[in-house]
């Protein structure tokens, strides 16, 4: 058996403040361009848990839905007042959800094990060589 972590988060002004509790957490680096136009860095760090340990202790946040490189249509969720983004979800995945790694309040509770959409990664993304690289989305 796993043992339980919990995870908090917020946003940039505060509005919106999560936390997620669950035995189940994976991270990975992405390098589509999709997630570094929504996040406006080289490349985001999703951190994928299961959707019903997730819980918005408070505010609410705005989704914007486009149909990603897998053909798949993906809602990102953002702060409505500071623009922070926060979760990623897939229509595909509805029980579950990728955080932001940037939003947790202690980002070195994860360890992101791989990266995904290598191809599109901008030459001045500097990471570790010998993570394993995936074309598209990892496992
Ligand atoms: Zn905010
Ligand atoms: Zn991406």
């Amino acid at each position: 058996m796993q043992k339980m972590t919990t995870l908090k988060g917020g946003c940039l002004c505060g509005a919106v403040r999560f936390q997620w509790r669950g035995e189940s957490v994976s991270a990975s680096y992405c390098h589509c361009l999709d997630c570094r136009k929504a996040t406006g860095g080289p490349y985001t760090v999703g951190v994928g848990v299961d959707a019903a340990g997730l819980t918005i202790s408070s505010g609410k946040t705005k989704g914007y839905t486009t149909v990603a490189d897998s053909g798949n249509p993906i809602t990102r969720q953002f702060c409505p007042k500071c623009g922070s983004p926060l979760f990623t979800k897939a229509e595909v995945c509805p029980d579950r959800v990728w955080i932001k790694a940037g939003s947790l309040d202690e980002p070195e509770l994860i360890k992101p094990t791989h990266q995904s959409w290598i191809g599109k990664a901008v030459p001045w993304a500097y990471l570790d060589r010998d993570l394993p690289s995936y074309a598209g989305n990892g496992p």
